[in-house]
């Protein structure tokens, strides 16, 4: 059984550094997050899946933090667009452009599709690599759901105020944070690393 004190949270998201660390932090883990490791180098999402940039960030982070890192990768697929904005998701209609712009552009472009399919799924890729940067494992969590006509609620970030999750008739804008902790992409992902990780430590 591996002897780890500390993982690197390979994430600028202070939202998933908080779920996450949480959840070490309960089996006497330290997360060790960027803000902790100013000196290492920014590594880039140049892959064309979710998957790909999760792997891509774990492994890079951690060859060199020299630490067990954990990844992910996120975004919005909408059917009718054929998946997109998918891996494009924080730079759909320009990476500067707020939520404001960028949720009005996708409703705008979904209108424009003229199809009647709302249908639009959030995924969550994450995946685990140990110190010599090697991914040892990778899961995927979705989130399936439905586009709404327009954006309602300030709960959440990004697409949430648009995103109306399966067997709900409120978008994550509108219901309480802890609905959307139980059922996210993010949530499902994070909860089969626990899984893993606890059997990985022998717990
Ligand atoms: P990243 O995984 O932090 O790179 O996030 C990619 C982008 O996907 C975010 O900037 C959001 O645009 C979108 N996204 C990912 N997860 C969520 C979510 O839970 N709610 C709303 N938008 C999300």
């Amino acid at each position: 059984m591996p002897q780890i004190n500390s993982i690197l949270i390979a994430t600028r998201n202070p939202g998933k550094v908080r779920e996450i660390a949480a959840m070490l932090g309960r089996q006497g883990i330290h997360a060790v997050t960027l803000a902790d490791l100013p000196m290492l180098p920014e590594v880039d999402e140049t892959g064309t899946t979710f998957m790909e940039n999760a792997a891509k960030k774990a492994g890079e982070y951690a060859a060199a933090a020299g630490l067990y890192s954990l990844a992910d990768d996120s975004g919005l697929e909408v059917s009718a667009l054929g998946g997109r904005p998918g891996v494009l998701s924080a730079r759909y209609a320009g990476e500067s452009a707020g939520y404001e712009i960028k949720i009005r552009t996708l409703l705008a472009e979904l209108a424009e599709a003229g199809s009647s399919d709302r249908s639009a799924r959030f995924v969550c890729s994450m995946a685990f690599a140990d110190p010599g940067g090697k991914v040892i494992w990778t899961a995927e969590g979705i989130c399936e759901g439905e586009l709404a006509a327009s954006p309602l609620g300030t709960n959440g970030f990004g697409y949430d105020p648009i995103f109306v999750p399966a067997k709900y008739d409120r978008t994550f804008g509108e219901l309480d944070d802890d609905v959307k902790r139980s059922i996210s992409h993010r949530a499902r992902a994070t909860d089969a690393f626990m899984r893993f990780f606890l059997d990985f430590i022998g717990v």
